[in-house]
């Protein structure tokens, strides 16, 4: 296993913003995730995992620790009836990839899921959806390992306690996503799949920017209980709420918030539920306009708003903030 000091970790996000993690590994299997704990264990450093990296910001600082990011991950299609199979997934396998060969193979469900970024286990961990799919709904069993305890353990379905962008596994951020076990529908027509994939990431172009320095919906879409505010929203949108929650990019509009923009980092035009990095912004800018966004939003549509983001590396007491510089960290035998 290959250990690096200094390692910047901009280039492994969608965001490309965050200074440089102190030691750094790629991972992908279970051994190679234990032993990473082992070595960081051994040394007295914080670790992080992560995967895809299109749900993160890093800070300007980056990590004092071991960050670890699991890659790839085998992908098999379990025995199963006429009318399901099962799949089974490594954790830093892509969801696209993941999705991709299950419809090749005619299986059905994942098709709604096609175009969003990032690793399988990532989607599992934040129950990624889209078009009214959550990738939890097909779950059937996920291992983690524990990092507390070093054991490996198996969460059946209803273990994982999956809600709107919500898991156990989030709740519990000692549990790492080792594989992941799902159940589609067999006998699809794989055209058809394939055609359904084309229209879902066709759609998506239509209404998210693709193609920007972003992680996504930056805040989780908000409960909204002030009638006034749910009505303004039927009106505007001609649509009626999903549920009791409103989308984060219609309040943060509603707020006059589309566009505004602290350095390089802005609310996206398309989507204001994006914040995008429009070439070379911090950390700091990023969440100095969080913040701001936050406070409006609050202020004046009495909404409180909370990232769906990961933060990383911030107020950890070794971490030294000198404006938007990626510090070094102290050279590190490996
Ligand atoms: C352009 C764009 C569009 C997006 N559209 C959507 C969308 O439509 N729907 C949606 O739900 N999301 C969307 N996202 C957000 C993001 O793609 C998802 O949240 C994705 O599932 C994150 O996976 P990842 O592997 O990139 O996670 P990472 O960013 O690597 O990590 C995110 C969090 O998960 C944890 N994590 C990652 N892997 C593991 C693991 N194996 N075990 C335990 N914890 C782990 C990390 O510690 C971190 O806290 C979008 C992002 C972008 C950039």
């Amino acid at each position: 296993m290959n250990f690096r000091s200094n390692v910047p970790l901009a280039p492994f996000t969608t965001f490309k913003i965050g200074g440089p993690a102190k030691l750094y590994a790629e991972v992908s299997d279970m051994s190679e995730v234990a032993l990473g704990f082992e070595r960081a264990a051994k040394d007295h450093l914080p670790v992080y995992v992560f995967s895809g990296g299109s749900n993160i910001l890093f800070s300007d600082a980056g990590f004092p620790g071991l960050v670890m990011r699991i890659l790839d991950g085998g992908f098999r299609i379990l025995d199963g009836g006429s009318d399901s199979k099962r799949i089974s997934a490594g954790a830093g396998r892509s969801l696209l990839e993941v999705v991709l060969s299950s419809c090749q193979a005619g299986l059905i469900g994942m098709e709604g899921l096609a175009g969003i970024p990032g690793s399988i286990g990532g989607a599992v961990r934040g129950n990624a959806g889209a078009f009214g799919t959550a990738i939890g709904d097909m779950v059937v069993s996920v291992k983690a390992l524990d990092r507390q305890t070093g054991m490996m353990k198996e969460f059946r379905k209803e273990a994982c306690e999956f809600g709107y962008r919500m898991s156990h596994f989030k709740r519990h951020p000692e549990l790492v996503i080792v594989s992941v076990d799902l159940a589609l529908r067999a006998g699809g027509d794989s055209s058809v799949l394939m055609a359904t994939i084309r229209d879902t990431q066709a759609r998506r172009e239509d209404g998210h920017p693709q193609d920007v320095f972003c992680a996504g919906s930056f805040f989780m879409n908000p409960i909204v209980s002030d009638e006034r505010l749910r009505e303004e929203f039927r009106r505007d949108t001609g649509k009626e709420p999903k549920d009791e929650r409103l989308p984060a990019g219609w309040i943060v509009d509603q707020a006059g918030l589309r566009g505004k923009t602290i350095g390089r980092a802005k609310v996206s035009e398309r989507h204001p539920n994006y914040i995008v990095n429009t070439g070379g912004a911090t950390a700091e800018e990023v969440l100095t306009l969080v913040s701001i966004v936050k406070q409006r939003v609050r202020d004046e549509l009495d909404v409180q708003l909370y990232e769906e983001v990961q933060l990383v590396g911030f107020g950890h007491e070794l971490v030294r903030h000198e404006r938007g510089k990626p510090q070094e960290w102290p050279s590190f035998a490996t």
